[in-house]
């Protein structure tokens, strides 16, 4: 519980280093432009990346160099989710879906199909802020229990995983995340499926990138459809199964990690 607050002094200190611009010269100048800037590029580097645990405890891949995940944020859409879920059964692969609650909660009957079909189901907050990095301490509680709760009522149970928006940390996530039960699950591949509208692009980028263990970061929901995804998914893993990789989920389904209803 100490990190919290040392995130919390470095980023006073860092502020306060505005303070040597008063009285004006050049030399206070660079040296407030030095600190300043290795304080904020400190403090970015520790809510951004998404491997680094100093902020809380994360898991960017799985343990088999054999093995793959894919995992789908900001779900379920009432279009593109049912055809992906279509699509997995297919080729017979079970992924991740990481649940945005508010719309778990118009459309639990996705939800609760995924989980029927045996994927798995994670926390992405209840209204997937932008801002999660700022939100004030009972809002982000507030985040994690509502998109808990969603994903409870949709399949009947509570989910052990979460990811934030963006992958971003908070000063005080991990402990309210142990509190919760909830592990910390980000990526080592991001498929940038949010900026690449082309499926040959995108199919390529993952393909090219992939690695054994990686957890696959994609979307399937989009404010202008996930068809880009969609197309070059079935090429993807044909693919990297031609190279020898198993398709698994992101952390287990076991029954040890998941309360009834
Ligand atoms: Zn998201």
């Amino acid at each position: 519980m100490v990190r919290p607050y040392l995130f919390i002094g470095l980023f006073v200190a860092t502020n306060c280093t505005l303070a040597l611009l008063y009285p004006f010269s050049w030399t206070r100048f660079l040296i407030f432009v030095a600190l300043y800037g290795l304080g904020t590029g400190i403090m970015l580097y520790l809510l951004f990346n998404p491997t680094n645990d100093w902020l809380v405890t994360n898991r960017s891949h799985v343990e088999s160099a054999t093995e793959v995940a894919l995992t789908f944020d900001d779900g379920p859409d009432p279009v593109d989710t049912p055809r992906l879920l279509d699509l997995l059964r297919q080729k017979g692969i079970k992924a991740t879906f990481f649940v945005v609650g508010r719309r778990a909660d118009e459309h639990p009957e996705i939800v609760r199909r995924a989980w029927e079909e045996g994927h798995l189901i994670a926390n992405h907050t209840w209204s997937h802020q932008p801002l999660f990095c700022f939100l004030p301490p009972w809002r982000l509680r507030q985040e994690i229990e509502r998109g808990t709760e969603s994903i409870r009522r949709a399949c009947g149970r509570r989910p052990r995983y979460f990811r934030s928006p963006v992958g971003l940390r908070h000063p005080f996530l991990r402990p309210y995340l142990e509190q919760a039960g909830l592990t910390f699950v980000s990526w080592r591949l991001r498929s940038r499926d949010t900026h690449i509208r082309n499926a040959q692009r995108l199919a390529e980028r993952i393909v090219n990138n992939a690695h054994g263990g990686d957890i696959i970061l994609l979307h399937d929901h989009r404010p202008d459809g996930a068809r880009a995804m969609l197309e070059a998914l079935p090429g993807v893993i044909d693919k990297l199964r031609a190279r020898g990789f198993e398709f698994v989920l992101a952390g287990s389904r076991g029954e040890a990690e998941c309360e009834q209803r």
